[in-house]
């Protein structure tokens, strides 16, 4: 119909959403990159499967969400299936493979990481294409298959992320292993935010389709169970610019970092109650699954009150550099 914006371009009239745009086209992922990913993967799976011959390897995070730039990593789950009664504890698993990998020649800078989902981090020589594999840490093949369908619910979800995801990590605030904000955070942040406007941006997605999210879902099945949902007819219609500039406005000072848990399962604030997840928490934003805590890294008054400057400063000329491409890209918010 007359006037519905339909473009990215309806949503940039202005200078700082023009920015955006132009921020998006440069730095998001490009179906190449996927394609070298994907084909890493699927070599690396038959390589394990020499040795756990039910192993399945799956590409999640936001290689797979959609929210993902030209520069981010690869993340990979590894599922066992069959195995002995009990689950295999991961970081043997992982020193397993560690060992394995070594010899393949295809790899390099294998390091095990310690830490509470364990990993192991390596990169592919020549492409220097980074990956992080976990083991069966299911729930970010759910997780990344919702994110995935919040990124496609509406045209301007990508470009605000990807900006905020530049914002936070020029700010340095986007390291949890330093006690800030993992980039699954911010994602988090952004969709509630989008979810809770006077005139919303996004559903949940959860609410509204609950048997696409079935948290029971067979695993082969979850890649499947979005693709169905319809784009959200939203009847906001602002541009990025207002809406990057109204996340980092809510966040300084509508929303409660003391009394309120992001849910972006219930598309809503939810009162802090006293339970071990929530009390004494800097920063509560609820797992749309598991419904734990993914901000308990920020476990420091320091850090917390650094993350807090960062959404109240009034930055009149934000840089951020593309990892890749090493352009200086501005973004102007005022
Ligand atoms: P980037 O582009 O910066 O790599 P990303 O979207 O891949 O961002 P990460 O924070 O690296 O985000 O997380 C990768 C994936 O791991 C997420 O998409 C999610 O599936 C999963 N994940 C990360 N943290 C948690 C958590 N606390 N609980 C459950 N799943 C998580
Ligand atoms: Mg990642």
């Amino acid at each position: 119909t007359s006037g519905s914006a339909s473009t990215l371009q309806d949503y940039a009239k202005d200078k700082l959403s023009k920015q955006m745009v132009e921020l998006f086209e440069e730095c998001q992922q490009q179906a190449c990159d996927l394609t070298r990913k994907e084909t890493c993967r699927s070599r690396l799976q038959r390589d394990i499967q020499s040795v756990f011959p039910v192993a399945r390897l799956y590409l999640t995070g936001s290689s797979m969400s959609g929210l993902g730039c030209r520069s981010s990593d690869a993340d990979l789950c590894l599922v066992l299936r069959g195995s002995t009664q009990g689950s295999p504890d991961p970081i043997h698993i992982l020193t397993v493979l560690q060992a394995f990998f070594r010899p393949l020649g295809y790899l390099e800078k294998i390091q095990l990481i310690r830490a509470k989902v364990p990993i192991l981090r390596f990169r592919e020589k020549g492409s220097g294409l980074e990956f992080d594999l976990n083991v069966n840490n299911t729930v970010g093949i759910r997780n990344t298959f919702l994110l995935r369908s919040y990124a496609y619910a509406d045209l301007r979800v990508k470009p605000i992320i990807l900006a905020v995801k530049k914002w936070a990590r020029h700010h340095q605030i986007n390291d949890a292993s330093k006690g800030t904000l993992s980039s699954y955070t911010l994602v988090l942040m952004v969709l509630h935010y989008l979810q809770t406007l006077g005139e919303p941006v996004l559903p949940s997605l959860q609410k509204d389709y609950p048997e696409c999210f079935n948290p029971s879902m067979e695993i082969d099945m979850i890649p499947e169970g979005p693709r169905h949902i319809p784009p959200y007819k939203s009847q906001n219609k602002s541009s990025l610019g207002d809406l990057l500039q109204g996340f980092l406005k809510y966040y300084s000072s509508t929303f409660r970092w003391d009394t309120q848990v992001i849910s972006v399962r219930e598309g809503k604030a939810l009162p802090k109650n006293k339970s071990a997840e929530w009390r004494n928490k800097y920063i509560c934003v609820e797992e749309p699954f598991e419904r734990n805590n993914v901000a308990r890294a920020v476990h420091e008054q320091m850090k917390f009150n650094t993350i807090k400057s960062k959404f109240a400063a009034v930055t009149p000329l934000l840089l951020t550099r593309d990892a890749l491409t090493s352009r200086c890209v501005s973004l102007d918010l005022v």
